[in-house]
């Protein structure tokens, strides 16, 4: 474990393969779904990445399983509506930026800028690397520290260009752009996606770019695929935000004390989206985290509410069905009943015999 993680997911392709267009497809595969270049990671974080994502071929842009499946369409506000509708507005409590956590024998408790909560027990599901900005009392663990600072973030900004007709299909193009080679690249695009919508005559690229790059290198860059008409769009916005300040996922420089990610404290179950084993860095990763994390939270507070398939989230192979303690009624029933009526049978016959003997003599 420890050889994988002192190299980079670079260096480690670069081991398993010397096929050039292979690595230059994972690698900006990585990047475009990670925003991350592999040689920012370790090794072990990128085969521990792709295990959460049920093998490499399912991070590939393919079809609409693997990846393509976490595509929100109607964007996260979507999913932020309709989870308000199924928990109920009354339920959910708005809060200013948590500032403080703190916990002691009898209670935890969370402050904001101006509330204060108290509770039996807090489940943590902000970033790891959030950690660094709450004042936890008592303070966090040392391996806590170190795996929030051996997180990194990638630089990638998205990109949206508005042009007044589809100028891409008079060249038969569809306007998707996926950027696969890695060296001497033309550009700062990864990525761009035709999302136009025809119907609403409405013609629209999407993409992801280096963050330090400008609008007119974006633009240049479109117009060498598609054709010099990408240089003059009606409308071109960028986000203000780099993707990892919008939830973007983290990657991991170093494993080192990962292993300790989910060992909770006494009031604070750790559910953050780095927990996650499954589909990392996407709301599929997200909702596994807070759900396991739910799940030990109960355990702890009320175990005879979870169900069997609870606790095989939390602890699978740990379900130990207790054999039955098994009694004379229950035992073998299928011999011991047969046993009995053999024996009445044969003290009856040597009763039988025994008093036929007596009066004959
Ligand atoms: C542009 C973009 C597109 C994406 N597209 C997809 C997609 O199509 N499919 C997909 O599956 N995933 C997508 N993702 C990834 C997805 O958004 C994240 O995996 C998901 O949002 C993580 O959910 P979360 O609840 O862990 O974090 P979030 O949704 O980010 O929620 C965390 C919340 O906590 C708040 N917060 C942070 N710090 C504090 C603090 N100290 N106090 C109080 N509140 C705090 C934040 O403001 C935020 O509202 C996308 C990400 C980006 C940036």
């Amino acid at each position: 474990m420890e050889e994988y993680d002192q190299i980079n997911a670079e260096d480690f392709l670069n081991k398993i393969t010397d096929k050039k267009i292979l690595r230059d497809v994972i690698t900006q595969t990585f990047f475009l779904n990670c925003g991350l270049h592999p040689k920012d990671v370790s090794s072990l974080f990128f085969l521990a990445y792709c295990n959460s994502t049920e093998g490499i071929n399912n991070q590939f842009h393919k079809n609409t399983e693997g990846m393509q499946q976490f595509i929100i369409e109607g964007g996260l506000e979507n999913v932020k509506s309709k989870l308000t509708q199924i928990i109920g507005r009354d339920s959910i409590v708005p809060i200013s930026e948590i500032s403080e956590i703190c916990w002691d024998d009898y209670c935890i408790g969370m402050k904001t800028r101006d509330q204060y909560f108290f509770a039996n027990k807090l489940i943590y599901t902000l970033s790891e690397t959030e950690t660094n900005n709450i004042k936890f009392i008592p303070p966090l663990s040392d391996e806590k520290n170190i795996i929030s600072n051996n997180l990194v973030t990638g630089t990638l900004k998205n990109f949206q260009v508005v042009y007044e007709r589809p100028f891409w299909q008079d060249k038969n193009l569809s306007g998707d752009v996926y950027v696969m080679n890695t060296e001497n690249k033309n550009g700062p695009i990864g990525i761009c996606l035709n999302v136009s919508k025809a119907e609403e005559e409405t013609y629209l690229l999407t993409g992801l770019a280096e963050q330090d790059k400008n609008k007119n290198e974006i633009l240049e860059q479109l117009a060498f695929y598609l054709g010099s008409e990408a240089l003059n769009p009606t409308e071109y916005v960028e986000s203000k935000m780099s993707l990892f300040d919008q939830r973007f996922p983290q990657g991991c420089a170093s494993m080192n004390c990962f292993e300790c990610i989910r060992v909770n404290d006494e009031r604070i179950v750790w559910a953050s989206p780095e927990t996650a084993t499954n589909w990392y860095g996407t709301i599929s990763g997200s909702i596994q985290a807070g759900l396991n994390g739910t799940i030990h939270a109960l355990h702890d507070l009320h175990p005879n509410i979870l169900s069997l398939d609870d606790i095989e989230i939390i602890s699978p192979n740990e379900i130990v069905i207790p054999t039955r303690n098994l009694d004379v009624f229950s035992s073998k029933w299928q011999i011991l009943i047969p046993t009995i009526l053999l024996s009445i049978f044969v003290v009856v016959n040597l009763k039988k015999y025994l008093s036929k003997k007596s009066v004959n003599s």
